[in-house]
């Protein structure tokens, strides 16, 4: 079965189409700057081959039905159409930021699904309205076939009581379900499914800690199978030294900041989102030009480096408490999969616990899984690349049922 995967930001829509019979990917695109003056879609067909091939058209994109129309011509029928019509794509699948506490799994989109999305939107007030509209307009357009909406929260719902209520007034949590819900559920669960297989264990049986270092960083404990912490919160601020987000600070900051510098909450808030992190420390948010500044000797590239190195280790170690016995510890998304000066200094001084890197497997490159620590080494350590997409799509299939 053919299945679209979509991913519906406000003003942009991520899409892959799979031939769910081999886990191709028949093309993939992403719209961007709907509603401005002149929006974008680059479409890649057969983007894993050797004979890909990408267009390109700029053109005013009112909204997000016509961001999805666009691409939809372009897939189904036409020249280079990787579908003779619509009527070959058998589901739909949708990444949902916020399923709160009500959604545990994928799930088959009805009217009620819909209203319990449109129920997290406080908790995730960019995102889920943003999900919400390329979930109405897909419905519209692919009227006849099921949708599925799978949760960036879902897979941390098995997190304890313990780990993830927050010490303040349990009424919060009664009013508002105030508590740490995690994100990039996705992307942990699958990862640590792949690497369980790697280690030669059944996902039940394995305990391992997935580092998601991308723009946004995440770290997720998972014992026997289920997440039991993970490091973002409330919102996707708390825990890891981000790009642009700042991850953990002591909380009476925004008062600090009010008291003494006059500053709002809305713009406490935008400074720990959008101009903290590496960003704040050193005025850049990619890991590569930090590097590079790092090689010329900027001392403050260098302390950005090491504080978000620092913050990676202090949570792995907290996670290797958690779950007492750690069979794999592995790194993903695209400073985790890149980048074997971070993997190297966010394990340093870890070899009294059992981690051992061995530092030529670390500095290799590879698109595939790769075993970078030692054979001695009592924790194995991989890179596993991520891939939310094509773990959205098995997901859909699964729910659909084929
Ligand atoms: P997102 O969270 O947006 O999905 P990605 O997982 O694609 O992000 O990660 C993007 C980040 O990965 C970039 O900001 C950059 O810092 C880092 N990155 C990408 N390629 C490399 C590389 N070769 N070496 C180091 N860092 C890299």
């Amino acid at each position: 079965m053919k299945t679209l995967v979509i991913n519906s930001g406000s003003s942009s829509i991520k899409y892959q189409l799979f031939n769910m019979e081999d886990e191709s990917v028949l093309c993939s695109g992403v719209v961007e700057r709907i509603g401005e003056e002149e929006g974008v879609l680059t479409h890649k067909i057969n983007p894993d081959s050797d004979n890909a091939e990408k267009v390109v058209v700029k053109e005013y994109i009112a909204d997000h039905t016509a961001g999805m129309s666009l691409f939809i011509d372009l897939i189904c029928g036409g020249e280079k159409g990787v579908c003779k019509d619509k009527s070959e794509i058998g589901a739909v699948g949708h990444r949902v930021v916020h399923g709160g506490e009500e959604f545990h799994q994928p799930i088959l989109i009805n009217d009620a699904v819909i209203k319990g999305i449109e129920k997290m939107v406080p908790l995730a007030p960019l995102h889920n309205p943003a999900n919400l509209d390329g979930i109405t307009v897909a419905r519209e357009l692919f009227a006849d076939v099921p949708h599925v909406a799978v949760f960036d929260t879902a897979y941390h719902q098995s997190i304890p009581e313990h780990a993830y209520m927050y010490a303040l007034p349990y009424s919060l949590y009664e009013e508002m379900r105030v508590r740490r819900y995690g994100f990039h559920g996705t992307s942990h669960r699958f990862v640590a499914k792949e690497t369980a297989a790697l280690i030669g264990k059944k996902p039940e049986e394995a305990n391992i800690i997935t580092v998601h270092l991308g723009n946004g960083c995440s770290m997720t404990a998972t014992k026997n199978g289920k997440a039991v912490d993970t490091s973002m919160g409330l919102t996707p601020l708390e825990g890891l030294v981000m790009g642009t987000r700042s991850g953990d600070l002591d909380p009476a900051l925004h008062a600090f900041l009010g008291r003494n510098k006059g500053m709002g909450l809305e713009e406490v808030d935008t400074l720990l989102n959008k101009e903290s992190g590496l960003k704040g420390m050193c005025g850049m948010n990619d890991m590569r030009d930090i590097h590079a500044a790092v090689e010329k000797g900027d001392k403050r590239a260098e302390m950005a480096l090491a504080v978000q190195t620092y913050r990676n280790k202090k949570y792995i170690g907290s996670y290797m408490a958690v779950l007492g016995r750690v069979d794999a510890i592995v790194f993903t998304a695209g400073i985790g999969e890149n980048d074997a000066i971070v993997r190297q200094k966010s394990l340093e001084g870890l070899e009294p616990l059992g981690v051992e890197i061995d530092e030529k497997a670390n500095d290799a490159r590879a698109s595939e899984p790769m075993k970078i620590s030692t054979d001695a080494s009592r924790v194995q350590v991989w890179v596993v690349p991520t891939n939310e997409e094509l773990a959205i799509a098995r997901d859909t299939l699964a729910v659909v049922g084929e």
